[in-house]
């Protein structure tokens, strides 16, 4: 395994976050440094977010490992991601609900769509499938999922993300602009929609129809 030292000290690092073995191990097994620029690469496995280019970024390991283990994800569960980025996360989630499972993962900016596809394929993930679409409004056509990561933050909870959740599903979801707070939502059985908060966090924002409204500044990788 590449980086074997360096996976395994990150794995050790995030068991004081309390974090479930399935979710750490999916961190031991996902390759980063095949998510990050080759300029990064060295840095793949320190718990840090790092520049993916576009302005964008890949969320540092403890917080993919946080939102996969507040989902309580299953093998086999079909899940909703909005904004793939590296498609680092998508990987995670991949590894975490096996081959019967599914990632539907959305991305807004066309050559991230790009960049999250072919480093997905270069780790040998099948079982993510990433479109060019405004996450904010979820992906209709997949519906329902049992399970929805948002990894943009956004101003409030989309309406037709919690529309197009199972009953008895989880979503994650950062919310805020200046200050930012992650959010678990859990849609109960009878459909009562509850949601209790995480704690602060530090995402880009989600900008679509339910999103933010502004651009950001892209900027290329050097
Ligand atoms: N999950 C990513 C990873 O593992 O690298 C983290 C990506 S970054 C923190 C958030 C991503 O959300 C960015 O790539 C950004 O372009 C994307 N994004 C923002 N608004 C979006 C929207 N409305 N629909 C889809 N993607 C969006």
């Amino acid at each position: 395994m590449e980086f074997a030292k360096e996976r395994a000290e990150l794995v050790a690092r995030l068991k004081s976050h309390g974090i479930s073995e399935k979710v750490l191990r999916a961190i031991l097994n996902v390759p980063r440094h095949l998510f990050v620029p080759p300029v990064h690469m060295s840095s793949a496995y320190l718990d840090i977010p790092l520049n993916i280019g576009y302005g964008q970024t890949i969320s540092a390991p403890h917080m993919v490992a946080i939102m996969c283990n507040l989902l309580d994800l299953q093998e086999g569960h079909k899940v909703l991601e909005v904004g793939a980025g590296s498609g680092y996360n998508a990987a995670v989630i991949a590894e975490i609900i096996g081959n019967t499972g599914k990632v539907y993962s959305t991305e807004r900016i066309p050559e991230l769509v790009r960049y999250s596809k072919n480093n997905l394929k270069a780790a040998g993930y099948s079982n993510v499938e990433v479109f060019h679409s405004d996450g904010s409004i979820g992906l209709p056509e997949y519906a329902p999922y049992d399970r929805i990561c948002v990894t943009a933050s956004a101003p409030s909870i989309p309406e037709p993300l919690v529309h197009q959740l199972k009953a008895g599903g989880k979503m994650v979801i950062p919310l805020g602009q200046m200050f930012q707070s992650l959010y678990l939502v859990i849609k109960e059985e009878d459909g009562t929609v509850t949601s209790k908060e995480w704690g602060g966090v530090v995402f880009v924002p989600l900008i679509g129809k339910y999103g933010f409204h502004f651009e950001t500044k892209p900027y290329k990788h050097k």
